[in-house]
């Protein structure tokens, strides 16, 4: 947010003249180390200098809304300047909760400035912080994952894929993750996904997996992000929208082929044919990559895997692809499941998280949870037979019960069809979900007065004992991805081991 904004100008041989009459006006407008820049300057590059500084920080004042005098003096301002020649504040009184934007202009005999301030992000702010309940993030299952999927796999190039706020492991966390554990690219949903990834400095090959409407076009470009070819009008499309000067930096495509999926992508040999001649035509694109995307690859259905393989080949085979262009075609169910179709390069979610996509239907492979969810018991009281808990009072007690609350609810992600699950004792003892979820707390029986604080783990091993998302996934007659995705950002996430 802006907090102010100031401009001011000065005529340069008004203040030489105020400078030559007053003796201490220079040093009481520059600093010491100001007034040594100063000195070195000959003619009227010095009076240029000095208009500058001192409409600056009047400037300063203005957007300050102080004025120069009691509240703000001069020598509290110094500006200097950076290696590209750009003049910046290094040092105003205001330097810990704002920053100074500054512009200098001369014009003939004017120098104009112009000085924005502008509120610092508030780190102070909480949102997932302060709360005795969170998600761990285990660095060396991600790791033991990555080079598992690579090796057993055999491809080349390993494409963390982050969407989704990394299937709600948090993004950066998992950025973190993945990168030590090797990926060599990363795949997220959306185009301001991928902008965050930049943002976060990662400098792989980011892919936006999802068609970006072709007016976002100049956005990708701008973060060298790689975005889909769906289809020939698309192109068309952004051909129009993107500017002709970009041709020293092309933006970078991915050809999405539908072989089966019918969600995005080419369909027909002549389509495909015609988009792959149009970006090879036009200097302004580079296409970086080619895939498709498999239906079926984490089921028992190994027909349609093999039918779409067989539409990919046909589609493809014929295009004179040129060696440096990545082909990705499959994703974790492919990869674990399949003889992989290409080993240049795989898309993986699922595998990578730890996470069994067929859910118990296809051989276990030697994959680890990275996940885990845990909360601290804040209160525990003994209540007697014959007591209601929670909303509804759809459950009452049979005999005299140990009762924790932990403080984590539905709007964390803890859905409320989980009542009658449970979660884990640190020594490995099942306490089960008793009463309705509530939003943000719901109840455990405990087998004995259990310490507040005590960490209860809702997914997760403790004492021996595991509580996975596929379990979870299995009470909620769901899929293990619509689980994890479902953790709000309202739960912290810490990186561990
Ligand atoms: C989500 C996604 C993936 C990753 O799938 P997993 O089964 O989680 O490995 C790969 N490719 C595309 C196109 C996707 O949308």
């Amino acid at each position: 947010m802006i907090f102010g904004n100031g401009i001011d100008i000065q005529e340069i041989s008004a203040v030489e003249d105020l400078a030559a009459r007053q003796p201490n006006f220079i040093t009481k407008i520059l600093t010491n180390t100001e007034k040594q820049t100063y000195d070195q300057k000959v003619g009227k590059h010095q009076g240029e200098f000095l208009a500058g500084r001192y409409a600056a920080k009047e400037a300063y004042s203005k957007a300050l809304g102080t004025g120069l005098g009691a509240d703000l003096n001069w020598q509290q301002l110094e500006i200097a300047n950076d290696e590209q020649g750009r003049p910046y504040f290094q040092q105003h009184p205001r330097q810990n909760d704002l920053i100074a934007h500054i512009s200098i202009s001369h014009s003939g005999n004017m120098v104009k400035t112009e000085v924005i301030l502008e509120n610092m992000p508030n780190t102070e702010i909480p949102v997932s912080v302060n709360r005795p309940a969170w998600i761990e993030i285990s660095k060396s299952a991600v790791a033991h994952n990555i080079k598992f999927v690579r090796e057993f796999s055999g491809a080349k190039r390993f494409m963390a894929i982050l969407k989704a706020n990394a299937y709600g492991h948090g993004l950066p966390q998992m950025v973190e993750a993945a990168r030590e554990g090797g990926a060599d690219a990363f795949g997220v949903a959306t185009l301001d996904e991928a902008i965050w990834l930049r943002h976060f400095g990662v400098k792989e090959p980011i892919l936006v997996l999802g068609i970006v409407e072709a007016e976002q076009v100049k956005l990708a470009w701008k973060h060298q992000i790689i975005v889909p070819v769906a289809n020939l009008a698309w192109l068309k499309s952004a051909q129009k929208v993107f500017p002709m000067e970009s041709t020293n930096k092309p933006l970078l495509v991915a050809l999405a082929v539908d072989t089966g999926m019918t969600r995005i992508g080419i369909r027909t040999e002549n389509e495909l044919q015609e988009t792959f001649n149009a970006i090879n035509r036009d200097p302004r694109f580079k296409l970086h990559s080619i895939g498709m995307h498999f239906a079926t690859a984490d089921t028992n259905n190994e027909a349609y895997f093999e039918q779409q393989l067989e539409r990919w080949h046909t589609l493809t085979d014929e295009l004179e692809i040129s060696a440096d262009v990545w082909r990705h075609l499959a994703n974790s169910g492919t990869a674990l499941w399949h003889k992989n179709p290409s080993t240049d390069a795989i898309r993986i979610g699922a595998a990578m998280y730890g996470i069994d996509s067929s859910q118990g239907a296809l051989e276990k492979r030697d994959l680890q949870p990275v996940l885990s969810l845990k909360a601290k018991l804040v209160q525990v009281k003994q209540v007697e037979a014959d007591v209601s808990v929670s909303y509804g009072a759809t459950y009452t007690t049979d005999q005299p019960t140990w009762i924790g609350t932990i403080p984590l609810g539905y709007a964390d992600g803890y859905l409320r069809k989980l009542q009658g699950g449970y979660g884990l004792l640190p020594d490995g003892r099942h306490v089960e979900i008793i009463g309705r979820i509530a939003m943000d707390q719901c109840m455990v029986a405990l087998p004995e007065e259990i310490p507040v604080g005590t960490v209860i783990t809702l997914i997760g091993s403790a004492g021996g004992q595991h509580v996975t998302l596929e379990d979870l996934a299995e009470r909620l007659e769901t899929i293990p991805y619509e689980v994890a995705t479902t953790l709000s950002v309202r739960l912290p996430r810490y990186l561990v081991d």
